[in-house]
Order: C-alpha cells, then structure tokens, then sequence
C-alpha cells in the first residue's frame, strides 16, 4: 500500500500531468456521448453483448478455434501466463526471428512477454508511442489506454535527448512524434513477428477489432510475416455486428474522440503481400503472401472470475479507461499508486483480485471511496465501486480480528473475521455518534484534546489536520419529539428519515428541513430509525450493512404502507436507498424503499411543481450561491433539482464542476489519506476562489463536503435547504 509519503512524491511529481489529461479526457467524453442519439441505449447493448458473451463463453471459444483454423491460423489456449509465455517463445524461436514489434496490450502486459521474450535473446519494441516512452525510461505504465500519461513533453524531451543524443535537440510535440515515428519506423521494418493484443475478436470469423492512436498495430502486423496476438477470453463477442457499438463506445468513453484514430478489422492470416521494404523496384502486387498468426488466448484467471458472481462483472470491461479518468483520487496519483502489477484505476481491483489475487488488490483498494463517480462513465454499465466493496470485504476477512472486548463492546458489528481497528472504528460510527451526543458537550471537548487527538492518530490513524464532527446534546430526533406539527391540513404526508450526520451532527439542517416541508404542506415525522449502513459499507463490512439495510427497511415499511413519502437529506444515505440495497437487501423491500425514498430538494422541487406555494419559502431578489453537489447526487442525477429550487427562489447558482471534494466519508481523516484529499478538495477550491464566486456563500448536499470545503475555505458552507426557510 502507497504511503503518505509515497503518495505527496506522485501528487508532486506526476499528479498535475495525470491531472489535466485525465481532465481533457473527461471533457471530451462529455461532448462526444452528448452528440450521440440514445448513449443509454448503446451503453445497454453493448452491456448485454458482453452479458451473453460471457455466459457463452466455452461455446464461443470453440467457435473461435473453428474460424481461426479454417482461415489458416492457430489457436493457443494457455492456462496461464507461463503457458502464454512458453507458447509465445516458441512461435518466436520457430521463426528464428531477433525482433518482435509489439502493438500496446494490456495482456502483454499482465503476462509481461517482455520480459520472457528478452530472456530468450529477442528483442522486443513496443511501437505504441506512450509505451515506447516508457520502454526508454524502463518505467511502468500509469493508465491504461495512455501509458505515459503522467510524462509531460518536457520529461519526454529530456528523455529522449538524454539517450538518443539527436544532432538537434528535440523540444516540440512535433519533433518528438516525428523522432519516434522514424526511429519506430526502421525497427518495424527490420521485424520478424508482430505482436499485438486485440480489443475483441468476434468469434463467428475470427475478426479482430484493433483500435489504436497510431496506426501502429496494423503496421507492425502488416510489415512482419508472423502475427502473434494475445488477449484473455473475455475479448471474444460472438459476431463481427457486435463490433460496432463497442468501437462506438470505446474512443469516447476513454479519449473523449468520436472514433478512435485507427479502427482495424483484421482476419488474420490475411492475404496482404509481405513487403520487402529494401525492394523498392517490385511492384507490391508481386511480392509473396506467405503469413502466419497465432492467436493466443488466455485464461490466467479469468475462468475463477467467471464463476464468481461478483468479479464476474469485471470481465465485461472494455478497458477504456473511463473509471480511471473519472476518478479524483486517480486524478491526483495516477496508476502508480491506484493500480496493481498491470492494471490501475478503479477496475484495477476486480482484475487484480481474480488475476493476481487479494494481496495485490488490497495494496490500491483503499483509495477507492466509493464515491460512484465511474458508474455513469462506464460504457457497459459496471458497478465498479461493489466490485471495490465487495473485494474490500474479503481483503478484511484475511486479516487478524482485532481484540475481542472491542468488536463485542464498542464495535457492536456483524464481521466475525478481521476488519482491521481502523475500518471497525468507522464502520461503527453509528456507536460513536450516539455516545458523542449522549455526553456531548464533554465529547467534542475531550476529543479535541492533545492526548485524544494523539490517541486517535497512533490506534485509529485519524490524521489531527482534521476537525473532527462536533456532536449535538439534542438529536434531531429528540428535538422533534418535544414538537407539534404545524400542518392541519396537509397535503402530502412524510418521513424525514434522521440520518446518522443529520441526526447528530448537522441538526439544524434537519430543523430547517422539517421547517421547509411544513411550509410546503407537508406533515412531516422524524422516527428513530436505524442509520443506514453507509458508514459500514464505505470500509468494506458487507455483513453489518446488510444488518443495517434489514432494520432500516424494518422500521421504514410501516411508514410506507401508511402513506408516507421517505425523504433524506444526506445523499450517501439517499443513495443507498437508491442503489447499495439492492444488492443487500431481497428485491420487494429494496423496490419499496427505493420507489417511496426522496432526496430532499428533488421532494422539494416535487411539491413546487405539483403546485405547493413557493412564496412559502425564503427568496432572494439578487441573491448568488456557490453549489457543490455530492459525487452520489450526480451519479443519480440529482443535481439539477437542487440548482432549480434555489433558482425558483431568486438564487444565480454557480455549481462546481470538479468530480469530488475530496473527502469522501471517513477518506479524508484517514492519515495515510489527508494530504490526498486536500490535493483533490484544492481543485474545489479553486473554482469556489474564482473571481465572481470567491463572495458568494457557499452551499453544499453532503457532510463530508460541507466538512471539506469548511477545511478549505473560510466561509461556512450550510445544506442548500437551509437558504430555504423564511
Ligand atoms: S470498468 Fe468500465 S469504465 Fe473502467 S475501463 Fe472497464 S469498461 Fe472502461
């Protein structure tokens, strides 16, 4: 696991590259999917390509194997990267060859053939530009479509004249493309196999879709009279139609292009001559066609991963590097630090769990938040942040359980193996929060002592740069027992569901809620009800969310079948309503939360259209707001109801557009963390410094960002339903 340490050198050194190219990514995306007819809809086919493919897998391997020997290649199936490798080394030394030209692949580079073909006396040339920098640097990739993506052109330059020493010195984006291009040209020419990965291969003719920025794999393949491809199994799609909503999607989901630079659709062997480049006097026409292709394809894993039912999904990724380039810790660190021996990014944990196993997944797998931020980005519909969770769950149950007197005691969970202090610690907050109001004021003061804070640095590894929640003596569901409603007559009837941070921390958010809804109409209670797993599940403890979800549901439904709407103010909350419980709970009692459970200011933007009087509500006439809407209120689309209802009472609304502030629940306190959240909240920061906004109040959905931006500017953000009470 990167430490803090390691992880401030990757922010310094690599992270504002990796920063403003994953950034122009994400840019890119959103404009291209924009221009798209139905996005959704593509997205759905070719999630369910891959559904079938997966489930047909054996079939269509066989299928592949018939079209592959029918059209004159070989297939390999290798059990894993040694076999890959093995079969790999011996194509190459039947052909007697001394180079290999080698196209970018993710395959190659989990079996690191490299490194086996170097060992044997071949030399290899990667011909991709990205990887060909790092194969000059001998560094690691850092992203999976763009290798180098942490390398600005300076270090490329430096690089280049360093160990070239060209006549002139190479300076511009021009010179370096074209020094490479001509030094990558000579060695594809003097090649004798070209090695390519393949980004699907339809089973039904063996037609493999290559997609590249350079040209360079059709190159390598076409110059060379052998053609080696490797690829894992799950590559293969049953027909060569299925290609076209993959190649739809792949270019804008990774690089934001429309179409990726060079789509190549091969059936190789193909008939194309082998060109003698020296011969520049016979016609191509006349020169030899004598191919040969191998296609190796590997399982290394990928079968376990079949037959899980979590990891299974990964093996629907079209690794375009869309969960990486949405990701904001990804953004500060790069694949160096969030990624495992080969792949980085948020699906890196489900690919390096089923290939490399859980030692290795469990080096990166914190620094993913859970934030859901890759959901929408990803083009086939994975749910990367469960795949993340549910790995996170089987890291902790390797792990030795920490003292009994604590998980029977003060962490009263339902994880009967290892989750470590820490995680027990922050899972159980519910615990926590409902001692620290119990005793508060005597809590906050004594947990903002030098000795606490110590404490809680050296067994809990809370990081004391944070202020820590300050507990209310009265709960927002004690203050609204001692209450009447104010609505005689009303016009909708709700449950305003006392979430743990609500509840005990940002009371009068609560208050100002209760208040706004009665303004509008609607008779409002506030029951005890348990808190809703969040915090369990954000550290990986499946079992006690799942115990959270049942009592949460338990409590809820009678409200329901009486009539009454669920709305929630903490949008992780809202969002495990929404989405966590499906996976948590049977589907009739996740349905009937999910269909009666509101976030506050949609309900709110509900009312008003169905004809509450917004004059109820506080207005201003010339009044301007900054807004940062949480990372689960976007996944859910959520933002706009808030933006119009500020909007409906007077409000200009300047809403950030960074992917997260950086705090993500209990991420920011963690020591090892702090110093990575603050580096993604700075970029907040920023737009919230800007002229025009840096005067304005700022409002924001979540704790954690209500708690970071405190952190990172001096002015105090409020929920925006606090602006709403008159
Ligand atoms: S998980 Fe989805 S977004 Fe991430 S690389 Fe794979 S296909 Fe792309």
């Amino acid at each position: 696991m990167a430490t803090a340490d390691e992880l401030r050198e990757l922010i310094r050194t690599e992270g504002a590259a990796v920063a403003t190219n994953t950034q122009a990514f994400n840019d890119g995306r959103y404009a291209s999917v924009a221009d798209l007819e139905d996005y959704e809809e593509l997205k759905r086919e070719a999630r369910a390509i891959k559904e079938d493919a997966i489930e047909r897998l054996p079939e269509l391997l066989e299928q592949l194997t018939t079209a592959v020997e029918e059209n004159g290649g070989t297939v390999y199936l290798a059990d894993d990267a040694a076999d890959a490798n093995d079969y790999v080394r011996s194509v190459v030394a039947d052909r007697n060859a001394n180079r290999v030209v080698k196209s970018k692949s993710m395959t190659s580079e989990e079996l690191e053939v490299n490194a086996a073909l170097e060992g044997a006396g071949v030399d290899v040339v990667e011909t991709d530009l990205g990887e060909w920098v790092l194969q000059v640097a001998d560094e690691a990739p850092s992203h999976i479509v763009a290798p180098a993506i942490h390398k600005s052109r300076d270090a490329i330059a430096a690089l280049f004249n360093e160990r070239f020493d060209p006549d002139e010195p190479l300076e511009t984006a021009e010179e370096l493309t074209r020094f490479a291009r001509e030094t990558l040209g000579e060695r594809i020419v003097d090649a004798e196999v070209g090695l390519t990965g393949a980004n699907f291969i339809a089973a039904e003719t063996g037609t493999m879709a290559l997609v590249t920025s350079e040209g360079n794999a059709r190159k390598s393949v076409a110059a060379t009279d052998t053609q080696i491809t490797v690829a894992g199994v799950e590559k293969v799609v049953p027909t060569v139609a299925d290609l076209q909503s993959f190649v739809e999607l792949i270019g804008r989901s990774g690089t934001g292009q429309d179409i990726t630079s060079y789509v190549s659709l091969l059936t190789p062997p193909v008939e194309t001559p082998v060109v003698d480049f020296e011969d520049d006097t016979t016609p191509i026409s006349e020169f030899e066609s004598d191919r040969e292709f191998h296609l190796v394809l590997v399982d290394n894993g990928r079968t376990e991963m079949r037959e899980d039912d979590h990891l299974r999904e990964t093996l629907y990724c079209i690794r375009c590097s869309a969960c990486s380039n949405s990701c904001a810790n990804f953004q500060s660190v790069g694949g160096h630090a969030f990624g495992g021996e080969t792949y980085s990014g948020g699906i890196a944990t489900g690919w390096e769990a089923g290939i490399e196993g859980l030692d290795v997944a469990a080096e990166f797998n914190d620094l993913c938040t859970g934030c859901t931020r890759c959901v929408n980005a990803c083009p086939v519909g994975i749910d990367i942040p469960w795949i993340n969770t549910v790995v996170r769950d089987r890291i902790n149950r390797e792990k030795d359980a920490p003292a009994d007197w604590l998980v029977d005691g003060l962490s009263p969970d339902e994880e009967d193996e290892g989750a470590p202090l820490q995680k027990r610690f922050f899972g159980n907050f519910e615990t926590v929060a409902k001692l620290g109001s119990a005793t508060a004021p005597v809590s906050n003061w004594l947990a903002d002592t030098t000795v606490s804070r110590q404490f809680m640095a050296r067994f809990l590894e809370i990081d004391p740069r944070r202020d820590l929640p300050a507990f209310e003596r009265e709960t927002l569901v004690d203050w609204f027992a001692d209450r009447e409603s104010t609505v005689a007559d009303p016009e909708r009837r709700a449950v305003l569901y006392p979430d743990l941070y609500t509840n005990h921390v940002q009371v009068d958010r609560g208050k100002a809620a209760v208040r706004v809804l009665e303004a509008l109409g609607v008779d409002v209670v506030v029951p005890p009800v348990p808190s809703s797993g969040r915090a369990p599940l954000s550290q990986g403890m499946v079992a006690t969310a799942t115990d959270h979800a049942g009592r949460v549901t338990e409590a809820l439904a009678p409200h329901i079948e009486d009539g009454r709407d669920i709305v929630v103010i903490e949008p992780s909350d809202y969002a495990m309503f929404q989405r966590e419980y499906e996976k948590l709970l049977d589907g009739a009692a996740f349905a009937e939360l999910a269909e009666n459970s509101y976030e506050i200011l949609e309900y709110v933007y509900g009312l008003l259209e169905n004809g509450a009087d917004a004059s109820a509500l506080a207005a201003t006439e010339d009044g301007a707001v900054a807004y940062h809407s949480h990372c689960q209120q976007r996944t859910l689309g959520l933002e706009p109801y808030t933006v119009a209802v500020l909007e409906e009472c007077g409000y200009d609304v300047a809403t950030s557009d960074v992917e997260c502030c950086g705090m993500a629940g209990s991420f920011g306190y963690k020591s090892e963390y702090y110093e990575l959240s603050m580096d993604v909240g700075d970029r907040l920061r920023e737009q919230f410094q800007t002229d025009g906004v840096r005067e304005q109040p700022v409002v924001a959905s979540g704790t954690s960002c209500l708690e970071q931006i405190d952190a990172l500017l001096e002015r105090q953000p409020r929920h925006p339903v606090e602006l709403l009470i008159t």
